[in-house]
């Protein structure tokens, strides 16, 4: 039994495609869809936990990339460590989930790891290091 966490990154022409429900009936891949951005004509990027045979993975996997969605393991998480941040705002607009957000009643930025899709947008747009790429 496969079971594993993988970054799926749609192109514009995938993001309305119903993958998901392809890798279910076809393949019999149960998806467990952990964190999601997508926006019809634009890029999509979702975090998920996908489980089934082993022997199925290489025809799912071949399905993917003929949808030309890239499959990366998630082998990292954003760590943010408030300590550092000075709420400078340079990561806000460069999130695409709100992960990164600002409360504008006080200008403090604050991290939703709930939201992360793990683009990495965010850590060279910091100029203080307050977020760093760690193991998952
Ligand atoms: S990696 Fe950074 S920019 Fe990307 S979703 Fe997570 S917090 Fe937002
Ligand atoms: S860019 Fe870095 S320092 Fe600035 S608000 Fe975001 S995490 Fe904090």
């Amino acid at each position: 039994m496969l079971k594993t966490k993988v970054v799926l990154s749609f192109p514009p022409s995938s993001v309305e495609e119903p993958i998901t429900y392809h890798l279910i009936k076809d393949f019999g891949i149960m998806v467990n869809i952990l964190r999601a951005s997508i926006s019809p004509g634009k890029k999509g990027r979702m975090v998920v936990e996908l489980s089934g045979e082993e022997s199925i993975r290489s025809q799912a996997l071949n399905y993917l990339e003929s949808k030309g969605v890239e499959i990366d393991e998630l082998a990292a998480e954003i760590r943010y460590l408030e300590n550092r941040c000075a709420s400078c705002t340079a990561c806000v607009p460069v999130c695409p989930t709100g992960a990164l957000d600002v409360d504008r009643n006080n200008w403090k930025v604050s991290f939703f790891e709930d939201k992360c899709v793990v683009c990495l947008s965010c850590v060279d747009a910091c100029p203080y290091r307050a977020v760093e790429i760690g193991p998952e």
